[in-house]
């Protein structure tokens, strides 16, 4: 296919009413695609192409771990082709199909993704109206990914939608009743729907016919089987409430204590986090709670390495990424940038933190095999004799040692830093000044009288030790006693608030 000069097609993956779906493999990046390709001369009516060319347009601009990725679409006269990441996993409506009820925490997870990426939509004024175990699929990770945005559409202030969409069992009381309906509240009916089922492994309204289906539908009736738990109980009441206006919001489904429970730190910390390891920038992020709109360096030089690129022109091809062009370096930059996400994002929910106390001479965290050095807070650094285990009685290390992924230690411990009442800023890429909140230095003075200030001041270091990270802490400023009682209090929080594989208690050596 001569439209298709940067893709290799490998084989059908499905087919929908006007399109069938390939896969391909993009021929720069090696990664696979899923290109869905709809013939113009199937596509009759004007309406239809009109869903088609709303789902390119609300697609184009986004980017979410749980929503489908549309890289590029190609049009030609015969074809539309769109360029989209691949899910191998299938849909989540085959997983219910065969394994039936999925266990309570994973329904969970599940219905955390969906409501990240429906809020996503939400806050960009698009409303999907078709949420359906058959529009979401997985991925190799067990991610799911919401697709098919052919029945979504713009959500305007004021303006109410009337449209009939979706699959009737997960349409709104709101849609069968033929009313004006504001978007939002719709989608999370049919989350409603979908919780339910995933728990069930049925639907919470089923009928032969769709006049008594929609009679259920309108009058909220459906039982709750006794193995939900209260938690999920609550929240499937709240969104099946047949009231739009009184039914629980997205918001409010994000605060709810059942959705809350182990919300995994992809969704927590959203893009911002996830989309970066480099510990300054996760540090950014997190104080100034902003999203990233500038280009990942690291995948940016990555793309430049390829041979089609070389010799171009880096301050435009800069400014055709930040444009979201559609030229064949931007597509390249984004499908490397969604597989090394991937890899980020699971790393950062699987790695465990055990976050072990180092209070100790230094001859025992310093018997470093290879010669990386690690300079500690006193800036000595591992010496040959440090390394040959020669003891150094009067030298201490305070601080932790966490076997953890770089972005959930700095999660973590900013997280911990900012419960304690403590504010930062950066002194170097890897290391930050805290203080309490209100911190007054300690005033010795000839002719002031002497007085001592309030909280404490400190430097953290992190460094990397084999594979963990110690997080090395010097205090600058403040009472000995109220130092070494905020560093208590910070280990117990590192401790408190993650999975621990192992706790330990501190030990005093
Ligand atoms: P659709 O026309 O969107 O309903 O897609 C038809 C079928 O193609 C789906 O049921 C999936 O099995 C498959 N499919 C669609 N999109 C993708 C994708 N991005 N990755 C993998 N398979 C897909």
């Amino acid at each position: 296919m001569s439209t298709l000069t940067h893709y290799k097609i490998i084989r059908p993956l499905g087919s929908g009413s006007f399109a069938k779906v390939v896969l391909a493999e993009h021929n720069i990046t090696k990664q696979k695609v899923a290109i869905k390709i709809i013939k113009r001369n199937k596509v009759q009516d004007e309406n239809s192409l009109r869903k088609i060319e709303r789902e390119i347009k609300i697609l184009q601009g986004f980017h979410h771990p749980h929503i489908i990725r549309l890289y590029e679409f190609i049009e030609t006269e015969r074809e539309i082709l769109l360029v989209m990441e691949y899910v191998p996993g299938g849909e989540l409506y085959s997983l219910i199909e065969r394994n039936g009820r999925i266990p309570e925490k994973q329904a969970r997870e599940y219905f955390q993704q969906v409501i990240s990426a429906l809020s996503y939509c939400h806050e960009r004024k698009v409303v999907h109206r078709d949420i359906k175990p058959e529009n979401i699929l997985i991925d190799e990770q067990s991610f799911l990914k919401l697709g098919d945005f052919g029945l979504s559409n713009f959500i305007r202030d004021g303006i109410f939608l009337k449209t009939s969409c979706g699959s009737p069992n997960y349409a709104a009381p709101e849609i069968i009743s033929g009313e004006q309906y504001c978007g939002p509240q719709v989608d999370v009916w049919s989350v409603g729907v979908l919780l339910y089922t995933l728990l069930a492994a049925y639907l919470p309204f089923d009928e032969n016919n769709i006049p008594a289906l929609f009679a259920k539908i309108k009058a909220g009736r459906f039982n709750v089987p006794h193995y939900f738990s209260v938690g999920a109980r609550d929240l499937i009441r709240r969104m099946l409430n047949t009231d739009p206006v009184s039914r629980i919001t997205i918001k409010q489904i994000m605060e709810h204590p059942w959705y809350k429970a182990n919300i995994p730190l992809h969704l927590k910390y959203t893009e911002a986090i996830v989309d970066h390891d480099r510990i300054v920038d996760c540090l950014g992020a997190l104080q100034a709670n902003r999203s990233r709109k500038e280009i990942f360096e690291e995948i940016f030089n990555k793309c430049l390495e390829f041979p089609e690129f070389q010799g171009l022109q880096k301050e435009q091809l800069k400014q055709q990424v930040l444009a979201k062009k559609q030229d064949s370096f931007t597509v390249t930059y984004h499908i490397l940038l969604d597989s090394t996400l991937k890899v980020k994002r699971k790393l950062l929910n699987q790695s465990e933190i055990n976050v072990e106390p180092i209070f100790q001479k230094k001859v025992g965290i310093f018997m470093i095999p290879d010669d990386e050095t690690i300079v500690s807070s006193d800036c000595t650094s591992s010496t040959e004799s440090e390394k040959s285990n020669h003891p150094m009685p009067h030298n201490w290390v305070f601080g932790f040692r966490c076997a953890i992924s770089a972005i959930r230690l700095v999660i973590h411990l900013f997280e911990s830093l900012k419960s304690l009442n403590m504010e930062w800023k950066f002194l170097s890429e890897f290391e930050i000044r805290v203080r309490s909140v209100g911190f007054e230095e300690q005033k010795v003075g000839e002719d002031l009288p002497k007085y001592v200030g309030k909280g404490v001041k400190f430097d953290i270091k992190i460094y990397k030790f084999n594979e963990s990270f110690i997080l090395d802490i010097k205090k600058v400023d403040g009472m000995e006693m109220v130092y070494l009682d905020t560093c208590a209090s910070l280990y117990k929080k590192l401790n408190g608030s993650v999975p621990i594989v192992r706790k330990r208690s501190i030990d005093i050596y």
